[in-house]
């Protein structure tokens, strides 16, 4: 995997530094079309899902690119094909752009506004007889589709012109059933690039569109209707992944063929693919739709609005994005390398706390009762400027189950009878015993503190191993901490003839109740914190309340991604 991982590295570097600004600086030097343009790119989701990671590479590559040459990026949705496309998803595609953190002013535009363009423009193509009616369906289409020896062949393709445009017209009108005809584009029957053999432009669809409802019943395919879109937002840089490089030859044409207002350039970079999950706005509907997660924001999905409630902050995201960079190969990136980025922003932002998530009860017996204690603590040694906070200390705290054992195994320095273990920031204290219930669970574990060793400290210099996490008993709040592990039992679920659906990991979520936080919890308004020895956490944004916070692990403490 390592190995794998290094080639990608260097995958990256051979291209990176940033080939698509190449290609920007080169036509900028160059002059002629782009000659005196602002640079301008554009994020074109389709509003059919929830954006997820891959997008959000494509966000930050075309909102970072504009920003780099003060140019403009719009954010425009691509939705063409009425079939399912809804308002939700845009309201939820603009929430998630602008969470990253990038901004389109007022550059927000629907394809769907440029329909009658659109159909003026396949009007123009057939007068100049570059644009016809064809009859053959879609089975026909592929028996006639040729092969690399043999060109394809239509029937229709010398249809008058006369004739085309009234049937294109009457096909919007509505007067024909869906597939009853086509509208194709005269390209290049023997070409070995087959999606420039003579490519579909129009099709019959008589359903509603969410945004022009029952006006249209003919739709343009994507390889016509996206260049077009491009010219008439004047954009200069069209970029897009890497399946459409073959139809780069369509882009090109088009634009070239009918009196387009711009010239804009398509350039492709590899997709982002990342191991553990799936990243494809089907897959991740299935997920939804089989209730295998609970909603596109559930936080075991690579969607932005999932990451944002697993904990996952814009920083991590667009650090993540600029670090895998733009490359002309796609690789899969491994997920550890996302967690890596994460624990990098909150190792340095995240407020730090107890919080102890499988609690037994710890009872300092030679404490006085009645008696609490105050320590101050740092919110997080890495940031000074965060202040610090206090946590009181009493005779009874909780502790975590596993940091008792009655017969400790080798190397095991946590509680055990006769053993001494730092209470972080308090006392040292040694284990005495502990009391069990019938079933033989250990209920209560008893230590004596050493009031010499206040704030944790060992004046006599002698050696504590083991430091654990403690929450005072008679001070705390009860939450629920819902911990993740990866969506799936297989890093590649989605690779070659496997169905990711018959990899998924039944325990991908284990919810603990009753866990015990430092009250502390209560009094601030972070979102992000380090529970101490268990990892980063953040208060789930939806079911969380005040007085019963719930939380949701966001990344573990260890890191699992090794660097070279
Ligand atoms: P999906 O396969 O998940 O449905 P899509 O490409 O159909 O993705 P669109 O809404 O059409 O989704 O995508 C909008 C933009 O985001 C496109 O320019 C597309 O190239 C880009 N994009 C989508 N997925 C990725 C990815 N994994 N990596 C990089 N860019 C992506
Ligand atoms: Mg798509």
């Amino acid at each position: 995997m390592d190995k794998e991982l290094m080639k990608n590295n260097d995958d990256r570097e051979a291209v990176s530094g940033n080939f698509i600004h190449s290609f920007i600086d080169e036509d900028i030097a160059k002059g002629g079309r782009y000659e005196g343009k602002t640079v301008h790119t554009r994020f074109p989701p389709e509003p059919n899902g929830y954006l997820h990671i891959g997008h959000a590479k494509a966000v930050c590559i075309n909102f970072a690119t504009a920003e780099k040459y003060n140019g403009f990026c719009n954010l425009r949705m691509d939705d063409t094909n009425p079939s399912k496309e809804d308002v939700e998803y845009v309201d939820a595609i603009e929430e998630d752009i602008h969470w990253l953190g990038f901004d389109w002013g007022d550059r927000f535009y629907y394809a769907s506004d440029y329909f009658e363009q659109m159909y003026e423009y396949a009007v123009e193509l057939i007068k100049k007889g570059l644009a016809y009616v064809c009859e053959l369906n879609a089975d026909q289409m592929r028996e006639y589709r040729g092969d690399l020896k043999t060109p394809a062949r239509s029937p229709y393709r010398d249809r008058p012109i006369e004739e085309s445009l009234d049937l294109f017209e009457r096909m919007k009108n509505g007067e024909f059933e869906n597939g009853a005809y086509t509208l194709r584009a005269k390209m290049d029957l023997a070409s070995g690039n087959f999606a420039m053999r003579d490519p579909v432009i129009y099709r019959i669809n008589h359903t509603a569109h969410h945004r022009t409802g029952d006006k249209w019943c003919i739709y343009p395919m994507y390889d016509f209707a996206h260049p077009i879109e491009d010219a008439i937002e004047g954009i200069t840089h069209s970029l897009c992944t890497l399946e459409f490089e073959s139809h780069r030859p369509i882009y090109d044409w088009v634009i070239d063929n009918i009196s387009a207002p711009a010239k804009p350039r398509q350039i492709e970079f590899a997709r982002l693919g990342i191991n553990n999950t799936v990243v494809s706005k089907r897959r991740l509907r299935a997920l939804v739709e089989e209730g295998i997660v609970a909603a596109w924001d559930d936080p075991r999905m690579p969607t932005i609005c999932g990451l944002r409630r697993r904990g996952y902050t814009p920083k991590a995201i667009r650090s993540f994005c600029e670090q895998v960079g733009v490359a002309k190969v796609n690789s899969t990136i491994e997920y550890s390398f996302l967690e890596h980025c994460l624990r990098d922003d909150l190792n340095n932002t995240a407020q730090r706390i107890m919080a102890v998530l499988r609690p037994i009860k710890l009872v300092i017996t030679n404490y006085p009762e009645g008696k609490t204690e105050e320590f101050t603590v740092e919110n997080n040694p890495n940031c000074p400027e965060d202040g610090s906070r206090s946590i009181t200390f009493s005779r009874e705290c909780y502790i975590e189950a596993e940091d008792f054992l009655e017969v400790p195994f080798k190397k095991y320095q946590r509680l055990y009878p006769g053993n001494e273990v730092r209470l972080k920031s308090a006392y040292i204290v040694k284990c005495t015993g502990c009391e069990k219930d019938e079933n033989g669970n250990v209920t209560t574990v008893f230590a004596e503190y050493d009031p010499a060793t206040r704030g944790g400290d060992t004046p006599d210099g002698r050696k504590v191993r083991g430091t654990i996490h403690w929450v005072d008993a008679g001070n705390y709040v009860d939450a629920e901490v819902r911990l993740y592990d990866n969506l799936f039992t297989d890093p590649e679920p989605d690779t070659g003839d496997k169905n990711f659906m018959d990899y998924i990991n039944p325990e991908s979520l284990v919810v603990l109740k009753n866990c015990k936080v430092e009250a502390f919890i209560k009094e601030t308004d972070k979102q992000y914190f380090q529970f101490m020895r268990t990892g980063y956490f953040c208060l789930d944004n939806k079911d969380s309340s005040k007085d019963s916070p719930v939380f949701n692990r966001s990344v573990s403490l260890k890191d699992g991604f090794k660097k070279k």
